[in-house]
């Protein structure tokens, strides 16, 4: 750790105690952004970085609902506007009980420079709740989402900050957030992304996250004239990234071969096939099922549950040729990192927000493996989301074709800016600072036309 990145960490911890995520984060992108700094000192006297990591704005609030019994429950809502230097602020809402302001703000960060890489004009944000959805009603759900949105609606709109959804927050609650909104302010605008197809949604919207970790992982094994078909793929999660990963690995003749969620993975050996992912979306889009269940309709498919005295994820142990962590945050830790190079993983392309712990990075990139950091692996969800704007403004809708091709269009884009960036910065092949130093000089440049705001 250089001497700038160490003073401005101290600084960072002491005034965002108890944090972790975010200083982690933080700390990632300072790594790296220190050698554009050196570069360009401009940047340094005008304390671009230093402006970057103190949000533009936060909201905290409280969030009140009446349960089936007719109990009252409160929760807490939270939008973090991080960055407004390009565009609106945008990004995802996250209802998950582990949800707090520390959390919103790592994910608000990241937000900065992955918005920057999508070619498309968008600033950054991040909000959500620790609202637990899993075992709720239809009802309770719905009540909970009017209440949050009877409060963030005064802080959002189609030109200031535009939500979309993030784990725990699928069409069903950007449904009810959206009615809300038009219920109370009297209009129908773009405010939200990931809307239904029949009032404003855009094509590809849900496929876009995973679809675009795959056509990243497909950049970055060209590079070393490689492709996906044959290959065994990890992946984890079982939410909206994970579905559509598998279904683009399927389309590319790759054979994914396992899904998790909070209570442990499934490992499907001969491969997880068109007709069992129309099963998994069933069960976790329509039924809100486990995903050990798909054990019990499968023959021959081992079911591993989470095991807390474990230090490490079997998962990640398994031979295979790739690995889409598309779960959550810091769920690959260091043994996991460990076991994933053994198992002969060479390609990590990550579907989720900072899936690796420091230490995995680090071991991806000393192992010289094609290691595709999240803020550009998992683009796609947000460019699509720009795209869902841009029609939205025009008050057209284009074909699932023109929104795919546009898509991939993206996700090479933001690969071939990785890479000639980290060329640039005489780091060839690593695609985490190419990600960092180039999503930071776009925002850093129109922070220096834009003075001291
Ligand atoms: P989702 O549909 O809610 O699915 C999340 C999946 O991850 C579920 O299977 C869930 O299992 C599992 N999970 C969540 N928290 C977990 C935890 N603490 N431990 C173990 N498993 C956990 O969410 P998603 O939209 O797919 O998001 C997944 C990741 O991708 C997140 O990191 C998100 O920030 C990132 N991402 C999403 C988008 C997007 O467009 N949706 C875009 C960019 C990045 P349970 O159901 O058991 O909790």
């Amino acid at each position: 750790m250089g001497e700038y990145v160490s003073r401005l960490m101290a600084q960072l911890v002491a005034k965002n105690p108890g944090e972790p995520e975010f200083h982690q984060a933080v700390q990632e992108v300072a790594e790296s952004v220190e050698l554009a700094l050196q570069r360009h000192p401009r940047y340094v006297d005008a304390k671009i970085f230093e402006r970057i990591i103190e949000p533009e704005r936060v909201v905290m609030f409280r969030v009140p609902w009446v349960d089936d019994h007719g109990d009252v429950q409160i929760n807490r809502g939270f939008r973090v506007e991080m960055s407004s230097a390009i565009g609106p602020y945008k990004g995802g809402l996250r209802f998950h009980p582990t949800v707090y302001l520390g959390m919103l703000k790592f994910l608000a960060f990241e937000q900065v420079f992955k918005n920057a890489l999508t070619t498309l004009p968008m600033g950054a944000g991040k909000g959500g709740a620790d609202f637990d959805p899993k075992g709720k009603s239809d009802g309770e759900v719905m009540r909970f989402c009017q209440s949050f949105m009877t409060e963030l609606q005064r802080h959002i709109g189609q030109f200031t900050d535009v939500p979309a959804g993030d784990i725990g927050v699928g069409g069903r609650e950007i449904g009810y957030l959206f009615g809300q909104y038009k219920r109370i302010r009297n209009e129908f605008t773009g405010v939200l992304t990931g809307k239904g197809l029949n009032w404003g949604g855009s094509l590809i919207r849900p496929e876009a996250t995973g679809y675009g970790a795959v056509y990243f992982a497909q950049e970055m094994l060209a590079t070393r004239d490689d492709r996906l078909e044959g290959k065994t793929c990890l992946v984890s999660g079982a939410g909206n990234v994970a579905q559509y990963t598998v279904e683009k690995l399927l389309d590319l003749g790759a054979r994914p071969v396992t899904l998790s969620d909070s209570g442990g993975f499934i490992y499907d050996k001969e491969g997880i096939d068109r007709e069992k992912l129309d099963y998994v979306m069933e069960l976790k889009n329509v039924r809100r099922g486990r995903i050990m269940e798909y054990a019990d309709r499968f023959p021959g498919v081992a079911w591993t549950p989470v095991d807390a005295a474990k230090h490490y994820n079997p998962l990640w142990a398994i031979a295979a040729d790739c690995a889409f962590p598309s779960a959550t945050q810091n769920e690959i830790n260091e043994e996991d990192a460990t076991n994933l190079l053994a198992a002969g993983v060479f390609v990590v392309s990550e579907g989720a927000n900072m899936p690796t712990v420091p230490f995995g990075v680090e071991a991806f990139l000393e192992a010289g493996i094609l290691y595709g950091p999240g803020k550009a692996a998992n683009a796609g969800g947000v460019a699509v989301s720009g795209l869902e704007m841009a029609q939205n403004s025009s008050r057209r809708a284009w074909s699932r074709e023109t929104v795919d091709g546009r898509l991939h269009t993206i996700m090479q884009a933001i690969h071939h800016t990785c890479w000639t960036t980290a060329e640039e910065y005489g780091a060839s092949g690593n695609y985490m600072h190419g990600a960092n130093i180039a999503g930071f000089t776009k925002v850093a440049d129109a922070m220096l036309d834009q003075g001291v705001v």
